[in-house]
């Protein structure tokens, strides 16, 4: 089954960086994918996933952990800052964060909840004009920002530009990180997740390797 070939797969490339067996969190990334194929993957006993979309995944989890129990759940999507409220309702962790404005109103939200999802803070490594996260020469001035309103963002997260070798990417990711002292990297899909590995990623984000093609049209990231 797909599942277990990949966590094979990532034990191999984990061994390979010298990185401890089961480091790497895998984030089964489950937006536009039948209700069928989630349920078989949760019923193997996997509980980590990833979602694009709010919606969708208001619609869809809360049945799913009444089910099956507790499942961390990855908002990997860009995040309107109007779907936050829900988004910290429901997400153990945002990979998404990218701009003032929503770190303003997820600290908002952070302080009358008196709790917080992970955080991670997307770079856009390729600079590519139509793909959300901040810029890298911005990555400082956001990350100070979110420090003044008592955020702490714990990684970076990065999706490179397609069709392009993702390891330059994800050792600029890489060095990002280590630059500002943030222990987490996002980074590594269904195509270069053990390349991500070999680059240092604490999660890889991983959905048609797992469930399949998606048959629905993904809107635009
Ligand atoms: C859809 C998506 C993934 C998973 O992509 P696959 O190529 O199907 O593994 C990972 N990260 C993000 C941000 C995505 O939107």
């Amino acid at each position: 089954m797909a599942l277990a070939e990949i966590a094979q797969r990532m034990r191999v490339a984990e061994v390979a960086a010298g990185r401890a067996e089961g480091s790497v969190t895998l984030i089964a990334v489950s937006k536009v994918q039948p209700l069928e194929r989630v349920v078989a993957v949760l019923a193997e006993g996997h509980r980590v996933f990833g979602e694009n979309y709010v919606q969708e995944a208001a619609a869809k989890w809360p049945d799913l952990r009444d089910r099956f129990g507790p499942v961390e759940l990855h908002m990997i999507g860009p995040l309107q800052t109007n779907k936050a409220k829900l988004a910290v309702e429901l997400f153990d962790a945002i990979h998404t964060l990218d701009r003032p404005s929503l770190a303003q109103k997820l600290a908002s939200l952070a302080q009358a909840r008196g709790t917080c999802p992970q955080l991670f803070v997307q770079v856009n490594t390729g600079e590519e004009p139509q793909k959300a996260g901040v810029l890298p020469a911005d990555l400082a001035g956001l990350l100070r920002d979110c420090r003044a309103m008592d955020l702490a963002p714990v990684g970076l997260m990065c999706i490179p530009p397609e069709g392009e070798d993702s390891t330059p990417h994800f050792a600029m990711l890489a060095a990002m990180a280590a630059e500002h002292g943030l222990s987490g990297l996002s980074m590594g899909m269904s195509g270069d997740f053990e390349a991500a590995i070999a680059h240092g990623a604490t999660h890889v984000r991983v959905g048609s390797a797992i469930f399949g093609a998606r048959d629905y049209p993904v809107k635009p990231l």
